[in-house]
């Protein structure tokens, strides 16, 4: 198939796509909202709690009373809970955990006839979930110390020859200014570079091997990471409409497109629902940058590249990307991308775990949506990464997807989990998907939320009738 036909941006990685890749019909994030309309809720018995008057008085926020000492072997237990945290059941529950595995209460949940076990006794701060989602597969070819070894392997000597290119980070986006130099390469390894085209037909990703100009960065330092986060904050602040176009363009089906569309139209009245939203927007912007090349737009290559010594235009072609510069961008938007998935797990964290009902439902629906469609992006990546290691000799083809297939099945597992937090959460109180809204949901959320859930609700009513599979997927085990 043609250069021409497809992905907004080729990705630079070394591998090809596998079944796990974009191209999928049954998207995480498609069946995370879909499961929401069908779900049957298994009925948790809240323990009786004493309330009024009297227990605001007997009891202070931590819950002993006053002028009550610990016994040695409660305060033990008590520093021990907080050191560990309380388990997710209890926590979303109001209950007193207890150290242990399974906690006392979580002990006898499980003795109950109709137990729901799949989140079992799980005390994991959400924020380590990042080594998941961000793993090692991806982040190691960015370390400080690879980098530098491959500089030093493959190149000789800069020459001095700088040139200001206006990169494409995000194809029909604004670009970035960025001085590049030219260098004397070592050998011919930074004079190609695999690219991947999707193929509309077929929807698979072709591996494409292309000429690389010999273009890298010389100056480092820390500032040049506020300048990439200026970059991207500016495109969420001005081009999130545009991103929505771009991000889902080459699905077959437009339900994430729209998803991301409404989404980008909620603009929640709270300062921290703005904020956890915006978060995650960046983090969806940052992780499609980490999965695409950086390129050269088509129509300055000429008038950059005949700046090279000794430039023969024919090597270049369409989304020309000079490999070496990529990588180097890439080692910066990657500890962008690592600082943005922890602030989202982070605020996420914060948002389950508060006492607060369900009057933040939208914005812990959104930010698992958007997290599902982020890591959907980093599973096709992962498949290219592993790919690029086969088609480059370092690993066998096998292996590549085994690495592939484990990887991206953790990621699986832990968005899993992330869901049916989600779940035990809401669901019980509040799930306007299934439950429908009525005026007096109108009150607790306001317009544009209502808005924003009536939407949904349409599309999922659409879209459910020509994804009747949605509902036999893992996703609905519960
Ligand atoms: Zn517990
Ligand atoms: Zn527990």
């Amino acid at each position: 198939m043609s250069e021409s036909s497809g992905s907004p941006l080729p990705t630079e990685k070394e591998e090809p796509a596998s079944p796990h890749s974009s191209s999928s019909e049954f998207k995480t994030s498609t069946v995370f909202v879909n499961q929401f309309q069908t779900e049957a809720i298994p009925a948790v018995k809240q323990e009786a709690t004493p309330k009024g008057p009297a227990r605001r008085t007997s009891k202070r926020p931590g819950g002993r009373a006053r002028g009550t000492h610990l016994t040695q072997d409660k305060a033990e237990k008590v520093k021990e809970l907080r050191d560990i945290g309380s388990c997710w059941l209890c926590a979303i529950q109001r209950d007193e955990c207890t150290p242990g595995s399974p906690c006392d209460r979580c002990y006898k949940r499980a003795l109950r006839p109709q137990a729901d076990l799949i989140l079992g006794c799980d005390r994991t701060k959400l924020p380590d979930l990042k080594d998941y989602f961000i793993p090692d597969v991806i982040t190691s070819m960015h370390d400080t110390n690879t980098l530098k070894n491959f500089v030093n392997r493959h190149i000789r000597r800069f020459t001095g020859n700088t040139i200001r290119i206006k990169f494409t980070f995000i194809y029909g986006l604004p670009g970035l200014d960025h001085d590049v130099v030219e260098f004397e390469p070592k050998t011919n390894e930074l004079l190609r570079q695999f690219q991947y085209i999707i193929d509309p037909a077929t929807g698979r990703q072709d591996r494409v091997e292309k000429a690389s100009p010999p273009l890298g960065i010389t100056k480092f330092d820390n500032e040049d990471t506020k300048i990439w986060e200026k970059y991207l904050n500016d495109l969420v602040e001005h081009h999130l409409d545009g991103f929505a176009e771009i991000c889902f363009e080459d699905e077959p089906n437009d339900f994430q497109f729209r998803l991301l569309k409404l989404m980008c139209n909620l603009k929640p009245e709270d300062k921290n629902e703005k904020l956890l939203l915006r978060e995650m927007f960046r983090l969806l912007m940052v992780t499609y940058i980490m999965g695409h090349t950086v390129t050269i737009p088509d129509a300055s290559r000429e008038q950059y590249l005949s700046k090279l010594k000794n430039f023969r235009s024919a090597p270049y072609g369409r989304d020309c990307s000079p490999r070496m510069a990529n990588r180097q961008f890439k080692y910066f938007f990657l500890t962008l991308h690592k600082e943005i998935m922890n602030s989202v797990l982070r605020k996420l964290q914060f948002l389950i775990r508060s006492s607060k009902g369900c009057t933040k439902w939208t914005s812990a629906f959104c930010t698992i949506l958007g997290l599902a469609m982020v890591l959907e992006d980093q599973q096709r990546t992962i498949h290219l990464v592993t790919d690029t290691d086969f088609a480059q000799g370092k690993i066998t083809a096998e292996r590549a997807a085994r690495q592939a297939e484990d990887t991206c099945r953790v990621i699986d597992d832990q968005f899993l989990f992330l869901a049916s937090l989600f779940r035990w959460k809401y669901n019980r109180q509040f799930n306007p998907l299934r439950d429908g809204v009525d005026k007096k949901n109108e009150k607790i959320f306001g317009p544009r939320a209502m808005l924003f859930i009536n939407e949904v609700d349409n599309l999922v009513r659409e879209k459910c009738e020509c994804l009747p599979c949605v509902i036999r997927l893992p996703w609905n085990v519960y």
